[in-house]
């Protein structure tokens, strides 16, 4: 299983960048469902939901100040079972997975640590991973400094779409495509953790890998 985690990329923003040619590769895989992020729409207790499968309160993160999981997450169920697994970060480590996430600084300093992060996961599909997990984070960024659907956040999204393809069409297994959160407009920029459609509804992929027949 490979899991594209896109950091902050609502289902409105799918839509909108599927229909209009920003996101020309994801457009052409089985359509989303609109599915229901948690609250709060934050980072922290989003992964912490998509990793788990539990709620908040059944896993102890609600916000961007918890990192310790009280449900054993994805990762613990794969090394009880011998699978092999990685999760490949950004610079930051979010969550205290039973798993020890793979960082990535920003080394060629573009301000995004996506193409490293994506350098890392290609690298990784040589590898025989059972369950691989990419979190990529510049449609965050950009939402937070643009706008949920500016021109430069439509940008980053299909920027990405493009890491999304290279490695969909490079992996052997099942695929899924899902965010944490959304984004919604404050003025010129973004931002999220709000009890409304834009920060709580996300999209949900789930395709093959091009290598699968
Ligand atoms: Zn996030
Ligand atoms: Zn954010």
């Amino acid at each position: 299983m490979l899991v594209l985690f896109l950091d902050g990329f609502g289902y409105h923003q799918y839509l909108k960048a599927t229909s209009e040619g920003f996101a020309p590769f994801i457009a052409g895989l089985p359509p989303s469902e609109p599915a229901l992020s948690v609250y709060r729409p934050v980072t922290n207790a989003g992964f912490a939901a998509m990793i788990t499968g539990t709620t908040p309160e059944e896993n102890g993160v609600y916000s961007r100040e918890h990192k310790d999981l009280k449900a054993p997450s994805i990762f613990a169920a794969a090394a009880e079972r011998g699978k092999k697994a990685a999760l490949i970060e950004g610079h930051i480590k979010i969550l205290n997975t039973e798993t020890e996430p793979q960082l990535n600084i920003d080394e060629n300093n573009d301000g995004s640590t996506d193409d490293e992060i994506f350098a890392a996961a290609q690298k990784s599909l040589q590898e025989n991973y059972d369950l691989l997990l990419v979190h990529f984070h510049s449609i965050d960024d950009a939402g937070h400094s643009y706008g949920d659907i500016s021109p430069k956040t439509l940008g980053q999204i299909k920027i990405v779409d493009g890491y999304v393809r290279e490695l969909v069409e490079d992996w052997s297994g099942k695929v899924i495509i899902v965010a944490d959160h959304g984004m919604h407009a404050e003025g010129d920029a973004g931002g999220h953790g709000q009890f409304r459609y834009e920060d709580l509804i996300v999209p949900y992929i789930t395709a093959e890998g091009g290598q699968s027949r």
